[in-house]
């Protein structure tokens, strides 16, 4: 199956073509240009704000039965179409198939999670012994615009208007222009699910003039981005001038700490496919290894020999095991991350280089990187492992929280001791002991320090949709 889809926005209930420029989608497996996109005029923004605002009074009214069985409805229709939306999206990004399906399973559960969670939403009552009472409530904070990049286009998506929508905000989305095809498709999903006009609106643009425009409207009241720390950074401040609400999930530099009472094969088994996983293109990817002396040159060695086995290639190979980087620009930061690193004395024990065609780059392994290499300091995003060893606790502990990041973190030890006093004092919003299961509908997510601001998924994620009211009444 090739590459079949219609590229439209959806606003007010009505698919259309934008009405802006058009942008190349890029099969980055490749380098071929497979579709053009018409990205939204400033007029079309315009309306997809009205529609948004005009859908909110009903939408927020409606019973959160109602509400929750569009989103379950939504969900159905996402798992029923996994395979075919599962091609679009490694066709748009790179990713192994089995990895694109797994997103779009993932993304389903999200819509489930958040129908269910919001039917628990309850306020509280404060008695005071005059008889008055204190109501206090959860409201929707109203129209929401969504930013989110292309490394989990529809997940990512799915997280932020899951919760939104059940918390009965409307919402305007705009997804990354990288993958347009998979991101149009849970947009269907939902259209097919009954969702009514102009509750949900997704949009493409030039980023940056189609968040000024978002940003800046009196309608919209919460801002909600998924991205790198500098762009985070500027929206917050566009948002400061409206005070709008905002959540900000942004960059990580993930430290692992592996200690030598680890169970070393199984830690290995865990760690390799991690790292590989959509070529390092995940927030939370395991970066930093840092290793106890006594197993370093053992870890070091089980590392590379199983990222050896590591077969890339294009996403629909079902033998492949990571796909290219998803853009052409992510190319040469990678090469230069490797090289400076080289330059500064690490030492390559699998990959470092580029592959022929498309935006093929080899799963790496360094060994030795010093704490000046860029790569320690600056987030890779791309299927490089950094590896360094510790003598103590205290120095592993310090090293982790060198940077100004603060996403995820992982410790690998059997000392339950250990554990616990890591998952304290590693400052970041996720610590994984021996596991990576750390983005679960269920639980929050989120960075500290400049990994961002709020959580999503949980009831933490459900209530950054929230304001609250207290209501005295006497
Ligand atoms: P970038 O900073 O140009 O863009 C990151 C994302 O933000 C993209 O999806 C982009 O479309 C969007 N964006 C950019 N400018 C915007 C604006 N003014 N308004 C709204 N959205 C905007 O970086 P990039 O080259 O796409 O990716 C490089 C870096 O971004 C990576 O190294 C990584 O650090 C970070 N990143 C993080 C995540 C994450 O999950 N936290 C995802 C993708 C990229």
């Amino acid at each position: 199956m090739g590459y079949e889809t219609e590229l439209k926005l959806f606003i007010d209930g009505a698919w259309r073509a934008g009405e802006g420029d058009s942008a190349p989608v890029i099969n980055p497996a490749t380098g071929e240009t497979i579709a053009d996109l018409r990205l939204a005029s400033t007029a079309n923004l315009d309306e997809a704000v009205h529609a948004a605002e005009r859908a909110w009074p009903e939408w927020r009214a409606m019973d959160v039965e109602k509400r929750g069985a569009i989103l379950h409805k939504a969900a159905d229709l996402l798992r029923e179409r996994a395979e075919q939306i599962g091609r679009l999206l490694t066709q748009e990004q790179g990713k192994p198939l089995v990895e694109a399906i797994g997103e779009v399973m993932g993304s389903a559960q999200m819509f489930d999670y958040f129908a269910e969670e919001a039917k628990r939403q309850g306020g509280r009552v404060l008695v005071r012994p005059t008889g008055q009472r204190s109501i206090v409530i959860p409201q929707p904070v109203g129209p929401t615009a969504t930013f989110t990049p292309w490394n989990f286009p529809i997940y990512l998506l799915a997280k932020k208007v899951a919760a939104a929508l059940a918390a009965g905000c409307t919402v305007i989305s705009k997804p990354p222009e990288e993958t347009p095809g998979c991101t149009g498709a849970m947009a269907r999903a939902l259209d097919d699910a009954g969702i009514p006009k102009g509750v949900f609106q997704l949009v493409h643009g030039v980023p940056d003039a189609v968040s000024r425009q978002l940003i800046g409207s009196k309608v919209i009241r919460k801002i909600s981005f998924t991205g790198s720390t500098a762009v985070g950074k500027h929206l917050m401040k566009l948002a400061a001038d409206g005070m709008k609400r905002i959540t900000m999930e942004l960059g990580g530099h993930a430290p692992v700490l592996v200690f030598d009472d680890c169970d070393l094969e199984k830690t290995l088994d865990m760690l390799v496919p991690q790292k590989f996983r959509n070529a390092g293109q995940v927030c939370v990817s395991p970066t930093r290894f840092y290793v106890q002396e006594g197993i370093y040159d053992a870890f070091a060695k089980g590392f590379a020999e199983r990222t050896a086995g590591v077969t890339m290639g294009n996403g629909l190979d079902a033998a492949s095991r990571m796909g290219p980087l998803a853009n052409q620009r992510r190319l040469p930061a990678i090469s230069s991350l490797v090289e400076d690193a080289r330059a500064k004395g690490a030492r390559v024990l699998a990959g470092g280089e580029p592959g022929d065609a498309g935006y093929f780059f080899q799963p790496t392994v360094l060994a030795d990187v010093p704490n000046e290499a860029d790569a320690m300091n600056v987030e890779p995003f791309g299927p490089v492992a950094l590896m360094r060893s510790f003598a103590t606790e205290d120095e592993a502990l310090h090293e982790a929280n060198r940077l100004p990041f603060g996403l995820a973190a992982f410790v690998f030890t059997e000392n339950g001791r250990r554990a616990n006093r890591l998952g304290d004092a590693i400052e970041s919003g996720m610590v994984g002991i021996n596991s990576f299961a750390i983005s679960v509908a269920d639980a929050p997510f989120g960075g500290v320090k400049e990994s961002g601001s709020g959580s999503e998924g949980g009831v933490e994620g459900l209530a950054s949709y929230q304001v609250t009211k207290a209501i005295h009444q006497a």
